[in-house]
């Protein structure tokens, strides 16, 4: 399908929410048509977090090591998607500097001490709007591009994943209440030479946009953006690659075009 695109978010067995071994996501990645992907496992630094203590670094480097000398065809890369909290800022950045990765994705997973699905249910059934309370989850979101330790910025807008109003709870809402933060970071990105996600998860759940939505992708065009990276978010092999050719479609209308953030 587009040999020269990878797949730059997928996770394996070395996350612990995900089982998928690394042969398999390579067996899809030939299937689907993409030229490979980035393993980017999760790496997480807040003690009461469940995937905690799960990742080890060792033993994911090993195989992925291992994977490439089975599969000369394809681009198979060593990454990590990391949880940013500010509180752990130390940490993130010690553990960074200390261990190599080819590319690192920042995102933001809590507001507060809650993570972002429980959360959301809670005000939801508070009957607190999300105009009004997630301006913590937007301001991790600029704090992790500023903060200069990650190659890519991780599906912002994902709290839209996680409301009652499903689908119909598009970028347009998100760019709409939280403007300011929303724009402050997708410039941040631009100052900064961090690549913007374009994450396809939401496809699996009846969305017809990525995060970020289309109305912030334009937004992010209008301000001088040209280039996005691709990806899936994919924590099972057959979910690798999600509606890329619907997307890249779409992104082309936009004047937004595709690119490796890797070598
Ligand atoms: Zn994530
Ligand atoms: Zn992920």
């Amino acid at each position: 399908m587009y040999a020269s695109f990878l797949d730059h978010h997928v996770h394996s067995s070395f996350s612990w929410d995900s089982e998928s071994p690394l042969e398999t996501l390579a067996e899809v990645a030939r299937k689907v048509g993409v030229g490979g992907f980035v393993v980017t496992d999760h790496l997480e630094f807040d003690k009461t977090d469940p995937g905690f203590g799960y990742y080890g670094y060792e033993a994911a480097r090993e195989a992925w090591e291992e994977i490439q000398d089975v599969t000369p065809d394809l681009k198979i890369r060593f990454g990590a998607e990391v949880t940013h909290q500010e509180k752990h800022l130390h940490a993130i950045r010690d553990f960074l500097h200390a261990h190599r990765y080819h590319w690192v994705i920042g995102s933001a997973h809590y507001v507060g001490h809650e993570e972002i699905s429980t959360y959301v249910a809670r005000v939801e059934g508070e009957g607190i709007p999300l105009e009004e309370c997630l301006g913590g989850y937007f301001a991790t979101c600029l704090k992790a591009v500023e903060s200069n330790l990650y190659d890519c910025l991780g599906h912002l807008d994902f709290p839209k994943r996680y409301s009652r109003l499903g689908p119909s709870l598009t970028g347009a809402f998100w760019l709409q209440h939280y403007r300011r933060t929303i724009l402050d970071t997708l410039t941040a990105c631009l100052d900064m030479g961090v690549f913007l996600e374009v994450n396809t998860g939401t496809y699996r759940v009846g969305f017809d946009e990525p995060y970020p939505g289309w109305a912030i992708l334009e937004a992010y065009r209008e301000m001088g953006g040209r280039e996005v990276v691709l990806s899936s978010d994919a924590h099972r092999p057959e979910d690798l690659g999600t509606a890329f050719s619907v997307v890249v479609k779409e992104l082309a209308k936009r004047g937004l075009s595709i690119r490796n953030g890797v070598v």
